[in-house]
């Protein structure tokens, strides 16, 4: 008989170790991406040493009854990277891959993130290896609510903000936000509300935030395009990944004059070179779920669309999806990073070498964390932007970002975009760290 704890259990492989996706760990990616950027501002050994390891790494598991009445113990990350800057900050990701080594990383991804664009946060990720969608929305309640139970002060609203990521969304923050304002005392409830980010509007979520990293993907499009001078109404735009990030992104570009002329998603991908209608698209994937079936478009092998041809590349699912098995059919001007960690390193320096730009996932998919910190500082003063006001705020953080960038490419004489924002990121840091000194 089945033990009714470990019953569908997701947890065969042991923590910590690197999924089988035939690629290298992704923190191993990361930690490579930061010793290029550490290398370029001369870190010192001591805070290289520091900012290698996340300070706090959270394993948490617990059990939820499932609607057949049987348990499923589901296992839980948050892993806190760094709180110099701020409070530690970053998404929960919903996925069956979700593992020690990508939360790691992506821990890490947010603290470079913050720091690169001047918001007050630390970095930090979280996750729980599960199929959201395999679940009914009760049983999918009770794995946040749990979670969050589980996880108790190591999250705090001016301590570890968690927001949504790949898989949840803000329903899920509203659960965890509940959850978390009903463990505490009743002088504090309505104080907490900040505890997340990412929420509806009713219950104290941003204007904005919900395209928040889509549009923050496209200012940083629009601030490379004035810098090259590339034109990008009438350019030919290929989005893998239809889902929060993507589907903004394509909306807001369709918009400027840009055409969406092929998507890819889990079920697969479809195309147009006349151009798929992102608005539609969007409205087809909210009611099935995926681009399938999609009466707008022609479905094509998943393994086609990368030779699809579009100007613009829009990653915004996965990591390691720009490979060297699809990296030589791509043939793009520009790889636009709105997912995290999407370009293995071997396809990076592929693309390097043939002049292909990367604007890299530090800098172009931050709207998401700088919009969060606009829905903590609302929550914070009990007060409501509005939608322009929210979204000024965010081209010009976003941009300024895009400039230090730029200048630091200039000074320390650096072709890749990716490295020159590890180096604004890293020196950022320092300074703070030669100021505050490292306790005792
Ligand atoms: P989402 O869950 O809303 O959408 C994910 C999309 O990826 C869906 O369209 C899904 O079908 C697709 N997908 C999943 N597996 C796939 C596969 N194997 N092949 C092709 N497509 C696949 O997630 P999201 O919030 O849009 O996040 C997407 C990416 O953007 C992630 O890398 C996430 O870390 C990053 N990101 C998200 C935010 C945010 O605010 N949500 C902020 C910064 C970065």
């Amino acid at each position: 008989m089945n033990d009714p704890f470990t019953a569908n259990s997701p947890l065969n492989a042991p923590s910590g170790t690197p999924r089988d996706s035939g690629h290298a760990s992704l923190f191993a990616t990361a930690l490579s991406q930061f010793e290029r950027g550490a290398d370029l501002v001369d870190l010192p050994d001591d805070l290289r040493s520091i900012l290698s390891q996340p300070k706090n790494e959270i394993i948490v598991n617990f059990p939820v009854k499932m609607d057949d009445g049987r348990y499923r113990v589901f296992r839980g990350y948050r892993i806190q990277h760094s709180n110099l800057l701020g409070p530690y900050k970053g998404g929960v990701r919903f996925h069956p891959m979700v593992d020690l080594d990508e939360v790691k990383a992506l821990a890490s991804w947010m603290t470079w993130k913050s720091a690169l664009c001047e918001v007050p946060f630390g970095g930090a990720k979280g996750g729980i290896s599960f199929d959201p969608t395999a679940l009914t929305t009760g049983e999918l309640e009770r794995v946040v609510r749990r979670f969050t139970h589980a996880l108790g002060s190591n999250i705090g609203p001016d301590h570890d903000i968690p927001a949504p990521d790949l898989g949840s969304n803000a329903q899920s923050m509203v659960w965890m936000m509940d959850t978390y304002a009903n463990s505490t005392g009743a002088a504090e409830r309505q104080n907490v509300k900040r505890i997340v980010t990412g929420k509806t509007l009713e219950t104290g979520g941003s204007p904005g935030r919900e395209k928040a990293t889509g549009q923050g993907v496209v200012f940083c499009l629009q601030h490379w395009a004035d810098e090259v001078g590339f034109d990008l109404a009438g350019a030919t735009v290929s989005i893998q990944g239809f889902g929060n990030v993507g589907s903004a992104t394509g909306r807001i570009l369709q918009v400027h004059g840009a055409k969406v002329v092929a998507v890819a998603d889990h079920a697969g991908a479809i195309t147009d070179e006349d151009g798929i209608d992102a608005f539609e698209l969007t409205d087809w994937v909210r009611e099935h779920g995926s681009v399938a079936g999609f009466p707008g478009a022609m479905w094509i092998d998943p393994d086609d669309y990368w030779a699809v041809p579009a100007d613009v590349l829009v990653p915004a699912a996965l990591e390691n999806q720009v490979t060297m098995d699809n990296v030589a059919q791509i043939q793009a001007k520009v790889v636009v990073e709105a997912a995290n960690g999407p370009t293995t390193p071997d396809a990076e320096r592929a693309l390097a070498q043939r002049g292909t730009e990367i604007l890299p996932d530090i800098l172009v998919n931050a709207g998401g964390v700088v919009v969060s910190y606009f829905e903590w500082l609302q929550n914070r003063s009990a007060q409501r932007w509005d939608l322009d006001d929210v979204d000024h705020k965010l081209r010009d953080t976003l941009w300024r970002a895009c400039d230090a960038v730029v200048d630091i490419r200039e000074e320390l004489e650096v072709a890749s975009r990716r490295d020159a924002a590890y180096a604004v990121a890293l020196r950022r840091l320092r300074v703070v760290y030669e100021q505050r000194g490292i306790f005792p």
